[in-house]
């Protein structure tokens, strides 16, 4: 190493040439520039050991630690020769280990592209530190090595394990929540539901539900959605928005909507997350509090009418009557007030109506065999129905002992039979039944009212035009009629509605368009086995 002083150092002659420094052996000449040298050797070691990342400088294929810098010591727990005598293998879990040991003996017949990858160090400690671990081979004067650059991730390790955790944990309250919880995209497609919101809607899985669209499939009416939307729009979120539901199985239910909109990062909507609280119940009820107020406001209104006109109607028949018989011989005027009594009489028989409508007439309670209401019914309508319509009779095989006005409920019968012969305008089948039915808690749970026990169920049923839904919506008020003038005064049924009331019965209706309709009532029965009633009343 003597003659120029202009060629390249090479990295042995540096190396040797420092190792002599003490002893003077080197020219003059030569020590500037291997001065020069050593400053720059060690700005390179100042930021090989400033680095955070742990540098090793390995061996290949042997994988030994033949240089590494201060954070590795630090990080790893080992003094610099003691890390020395490893290889980076041994630091390893085993099948990291085998990847490294086969990428060095690639590398020998190859340079070896940077790889990367994360596995963890063992420490001193025996404690294993997660990293992301390059691995790149040089070559310096011709010899083959490795430069591992090893990042410690345990922090960034951490901060995953803990959104993993949090993550899991606001999944479990989506997942446990007993309010239906949702996500789906803007064009209506769900992205998310959680069991109670499968549940809700009547599907066996989330995968069924995953193929639906909201506005398509789930709505009752399409548009809801989009008012649903556009109010969203306006107020930014929507709060107990009440919307009516299609379930799986047909049924609608009505919920209260809580949502707002996902943005992406430059604001655009991506979709909505919802909650959906069910008030179908709730609702059920309201409704019947709602009916039965406004049947008591009516029935109290038509009370007062039609009692001071039957009083009226009483005179007017009265003199009319007199009048009737005052006149001797035939003559028109002798008809016309043949008609006066005669159209008072059709008043009369109206008002009639109206008082039983308005609840204001007494019950007068016996103990029948609902059976036998059946069957007298059915007699009397046979002449009533006309020939296009075949009539079916089916009582039950044993008596069903029920508290009831024998001529409320005949009168109920009939006003469903009239109705159902007016839905059949080109025949069709109506049949009348009676049987014993158990009401329990699923029929609760299914009409939103109802007491356990046992019941006469009268049935009546028809093959004519059925009704939608606005019209089963509006079928006991009062007054509503879709028959025409003349045809229908619309009280049929709210008469039905009142005498059941009185009877501490229930009704409900079956019937969608062209599937005809089924009337069912439900009248409290005497328990067979345990009432002296029975015993009586049964035949023989
Ligand atoms: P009305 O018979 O005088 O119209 P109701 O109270 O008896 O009054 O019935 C009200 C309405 O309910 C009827 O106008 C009709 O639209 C509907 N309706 C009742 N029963 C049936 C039925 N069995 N099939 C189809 N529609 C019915
Ligand atoms: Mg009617």
């Amino acid at each position: 190493m003597t003659d120029s002083s202009d060629r390249e150092l090479r990295h042995d002659e540096l190396r040797d040439g420092i190792a002599g420094l003490g002893e003077h052996s080197i020219r003059k000449s030569y020590y500037p520039e291997l001065q020069q040298r050593i400053a720059e050797l060690e700005r390179y070691r100042v930021l090989f050991d400033q680095s955070s990342d742990m540098i090793l400088l390995l061996a290949v294929p042997s994988g030994h630690i033949l240089e590494c810098n201060e954070s590795a010591c630090r990080d790893l727990g080992y003094s610099r020769d003691s890390l020395a005598a490893l290889t980076i293998f041994s630091l390893m879990p085993p099948s990291a280990a085998e990847h490294a040991v086969r990428l060095f003996a690639e590398a020998q017949e190859s340079v070896l592209k940077k790889e990367t990858f994360v596995t963890t160090f063992a420490t001193a400690g025996s404690g294993n530190l997660p990293i992301e671990l390059s691995l790149k081979t040089v070559e310096l004067d011709q010899s083959l090595f490795a430069v591992a650059d090893a990042r410690n991730i345990e922090e960034r390790v951490q901060a995953e394990n803990a959104l993993r955790a949090s993550e899991e944990r606001y999944r479990t309250l989506f997942e446990d929540s007993r309010d239906a919880i949702y996500m789906s995209l803007p064009n209506g497609d769900f992205i998310d539901i959680n069991q109670a919101g499968i549940e809700l809607l009547g599907y066996g899985s989330k995968n069924e539900i995953m193929q639906l669209n909201m506005e398509r499939d789930i709505y009752a009416d399409p548009t809801a959605r989009r008012q649903a939307i556009q109010r969203l729009m306006n107020d930014g979120y929507l709060k107990d928005h009440e919307v009516q539901l299609r379930r799986n199985n047909g049924d609608y239910i009505d919920v209260l909507l809580t949502s707002n909109a996902m943005h992406d990062e430059q604001g655009c909507i991506v979709g909505y997350r919802g909650i959906m609280h069910d008030i179908t119940g709730r609702k059920k009820l309201e409704q019947q509090l709602l009916h039965a107020q406004k049947m008591e406001a009516i029935g109290r209104l038509t009370a007062g009418i039609a009692h001071d006109f039957n009083n009226i109607l009483t005179a007017i028949l009265g003199y009319a009557t007199i009048l009737e018989l005052k006149m001797t011989g035939e003559g028109p005027m002798k008809q016309y007030v043949r008609n006066i009594v005669a159209s008072s009489e059709r008043a009369a028989t109206l008002i009639k109506r109206l008082l039983s409508f308005s609840r204001q007439r007494p019950l007068f309670r016996t103990s029948l065999d609902a059976n036998s209401i059946v069957r007298a019914t059915g007699e009397l309508i046979a002449e009533i129905i006309g020939e296009d319509i075949a009539l079916e009779i089916l009582p039950a095989a044993q008596p069903i002992i029920i508290n009831a006005d024998k001529s409320q409920v005949e009168q109920m019968l009939m006003n469903l039979v009239m109705n159902a012969r007016d839905a059949m305008p080109q025949g069709g089948i109506l049949r009348l039944k009676c049987e014993p039915y158990l009401l329990g808690d699923d029929f609760i749970q299914q009409h939103g009212y109802g007491k356990p026990g046992e019941y006469a169920l009268l049935s009546v049923s028809d093959t004519g035009t059925g009704m939608d839904r606005e019209v089963l919506r509006k079928l006991f008020e009062p007054f509503f009629t879709t028959k025409e003038v003349g045809k229908g005064t619309g009280l049929g049924l709210s008469i039905v509605y009142g005498i059941m009331k009185q009877h501490d019965g229930f009704i409900n209706v079956e019937s969608s368009p062209g599937a005809g309709s089924t009337f069912r009532l439900y009248l409290p029965a005497f328990r067979l086995d345990d009432d002296p009633a029975t015993r009586q009343a049964s035949p023989e």
